[in-house]
């Protein structure tokens, strides 16, 4: 369906749980865990139910996120689950990796079509001190694994910051170098705890790319977002740019978002604006249902403010792994 800006909107990100058992600095506030309980997560079938609703809207595409998803137990019978639903076509998945690997194959089974790793660094110590976890080789395993379950994608997203101390970003376009692997550098956002952190600006880590690995050929793909990809002489992968500080993508956005405890956000910046959780508990019909998810879609804000930060009772205040980034 379309928003009253005109935009289609037709994707929606499912954060599936809060639980993560990363701490990644521009992603989890605080050191310590704090989770919602299990009874505010919605169970697979109240997600089916929204992803039913959402599919009769126009939604066709499908990302589940978290948090970490792969932290829900029975992640791949849920996928296969929704990726059944009436609609849906395009099912794909972002994780930190490091539990990747045992199930990889399980997921490609179930129907999960791309597989998205969050990794920032090649660096151990620095992989370290970044999430809070020594698990850079899990995740590289998860990354092998993925490759080898043969995912229509495997992506690598990547996300800058200026003092975030992971060496230089551009080192991470090795993996795409042997393999057809997709890095992906996403400048942090100031979401949450991202507002400390200041993005690698895409032209900068360009520059960078380009000196180390030669040209920057523009690959004219598009895939369910707004990277951009371009292609590198003698890789097997593309480099893609999600640069939503300095190049705002919002008159294209297409994505809605469903917090585990079932809030929609239309906005990643702003706070959810239908609590779903209580429609579904609150045993609405299905045409109820779908008319609250319509109006809340229509009244998508027309665009984020991330550069000249307001204030405002609206405005997101939680971090990215509570929200589902
Ligand atoms: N745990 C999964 C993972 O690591 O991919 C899924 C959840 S994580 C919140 C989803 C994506 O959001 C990751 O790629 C992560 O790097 C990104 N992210 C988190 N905080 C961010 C921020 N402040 N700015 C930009 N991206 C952020």
């Amino acid at each position: 369906m379309r928003d009253q800006y005109g935009r289609e909107v037709d994707y929606l990100r499912l954060s599936v749980t809060d639980r993560c058992g990363f701490r990644c600095r521009y992603c989890v506030s605080g050191s310590g865990a704090s989770f919602l309980p299990e009874g505010d997560l919605l169970t697979d079938g109240e997600l089916e139910r929204v992803v039913r609703a959402a599919a009769s809207l126009g939604v066709t595409r499908l990302k589940l996120t978290g948090g970490e998803p792969l932290a829900r137990p029975g992640l791949a019978a849920l996928a296969a689950r929704l990726g059944a639903v009436p609609g849906i076509r395009s099912l794909t998945l972002t994780t930190n990796g490091a539990a990747l690997a045992p199930v990889a194959r399980d997921l490609r089974a179930a129907g999960v079509r791309e597989v998205n790793i969050s990794l920032d660094t090649l660096d151990r110590a620095r992989f370290r001190a970044l999430t809070g976890v020594d698990a850079l080789e899990r995740v590289l395993a998860g990354l092998d694994a993925a490759v080898e379950a043969g995912f229509d994608r495997v992506k690598v997203n990547c996300v800058t910051g200026e003092d975030l101390d992971q060496g230089d970003p551009a080192a991470l376009a090795e993996l795409a170098r042997a393999r057809a692997v997709d890095v992906r550098y996403i400048e942090s956002m100031p979401i949450g705890c991202g507002r400390t952190f200041r993005p690698v600006t895409r032209a900068a880590l360009a520059r960078r790319l380009a000196e180390r690995y030669g040209p920057l050929i523009p690959a004219g793909e598009r895939g369910n977002g707004p990277a951009e990809y371009y292609r590198i002489h003698g890789f097997a992968g593309r480099i893609g740019f999600i640069s939503a500080v300095s190049e705002p993508f919002c008159t294209g956005c297409n994505r809605v978002r469903l917090t585990p405890d079932g809030q929609l956000k239309p906005c990643l910046q702003y706070r959810p604006t239908l609590d779903v959780r209580a429609l579904l508990r609150g045993r609405a019909a299905d045409g109820e249902l779908c008319a609250a998810l319509r109006e809340a879609i229509w009244q998508k804000p027309r665009a984020h403010c991330f550069a000249q930060p307001a204030a405002g009772e609206r405005l997101e205040d939680r971090p990215m792994s509570a929200i589902g980034g």
